[in-house]
């Protein structure tokens, strides 16, 4: 038996959902924000913090502007059905939002999923606050995917984990797992490139579902 840990951003998705609304609302300072969490001025905590706190749109602008933007990976469908058929754990581990996750899981047939990201707090349709998917842990991550990757491992011990990820925030999580696949050319896979640790790359997921059903 396999489990899987997908992250959200670039991975199921191939947009980011949340620079893309402090763009079109003229919040440009993220890119900044970004620059010091690079640098290690900001963790990524406060880095992520400050993104969600700077989204100041309503619950329908919100919903309409996931509608049109968000782009979905070809593959994922095929990958999530297959992941489905075979009846493997499946998690999604994210830094992303839930609802732009829970719309991307809606169109690809996979609502079933348990999704680990952070929320908007609404009131209406008035944005009332943020809420991170924990507290702040030893790492200063937003959501804690190190914990994450820990605990769904204990759950099932004897199964191998395949994890899947693109980004700065899977590089200390990824190689916990038994087999990593990286998005091609990304920070996760030229991070492992420069550590030396093995893994696959992609550049759909559904190069993943082909490789693994023909192991
Ligand atoms: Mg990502
Ligand atoms: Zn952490």
């Amino acid at each position: 038996m396999m489990t899987f840990i997908l992250d959200f951003d670039h991975t199921i998705s191939l947009n980011d959902i949340i620079t893309q609304i402090l763009d079109e609302t003229g919040i440009h300072e993220w890119r900044d924000i970004e620059n010091r969490a690079d640098l290690g001025e900001l963790t990524l905590r406060e880095c992520l913090q400050w993104e969600l706190d700077h989204i100041n749109i309503t619950k329908s602008e919100y919903i309409k502007f996931i509608e049109n933007n968000l782009r979905i990976d070809y593959g994922a469908k095929e990958l999530f059905e297959w992941i489905k058929n075979n009846d493997y754990p499946v998690y999604i581990v994210s830094d992303g939002l839930k609802e732009v996750i829970i719309y991307a899981l809606n169109e690809i047939g996979a609502n079933e999923t348990p999704i680990f990201a952070h929320q908007l707090l609404w009131d209406g349709e008035k944005k009332i606050g943020i809420k991170m998917a924990n507290d702040n842990c030893e790492h200063n991550c937003a959501n804690c995917k190190i914990s994450r990757v820990n605990t769904i491992k204990e759950k099932h011990p004897d199964n191998e984990l395949i994890y899947i990820g693109d980004g700065f925030t899977d590089i200390q999580a990824a190689p916990l797992a038994d087999i990593i696949f990286a998005r091609n050319n990304y920070s996760l896979s030229k991070y492992l490139i420069k550590e030396g640790i093995v893994h696959h790359t992609y550049n759909t997921l559904l190069e993943i579902k082909e490789r693994l059903e023909n192991d």
